[in-house]
């Protein structure tokens, strides 16, 4: 059964400069401060840069597992409209 997450806070670590970067809502495009990472998409999708590989950073995002039957696919839900599958 495929799981569905509520993602809570989109964030990582830079592990060059060890900034925490946080993208607080789509399109909310936020580099470290060396700019070898960012992070962006919010709540909706987690979406990364780097430089070299996923090892430049650490992962801190916190992501609720959720319900299918709670949230409606189209996003017409106000509760789930954020989901990553
Ligand atoms: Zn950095």
């Amino acid at each position: 059964m495929k799981k569905y997450y509520k993602i809570k806070e989109n964030k990582i670590m830079c592990n060059h400069c060890k900034d925490v970067i946080q993208s607080l809502f789509v399109h909310d495009f936020k580099y470290c401060r060396c700019k070898s990472v960012y992070v962006d998409g919010g709540c909706l999708y987690l979406r990364r840069g780097y430089i070299n590989d996923s090892s430049d950073y650490k992962e801190l995002s916190v992501l609720e597992e959720a319900n299918m039957n709670d949230y409606n696919i189209y996003g017409e839900s106000d509760e789930f409209d954020c989901f990553i599958s």
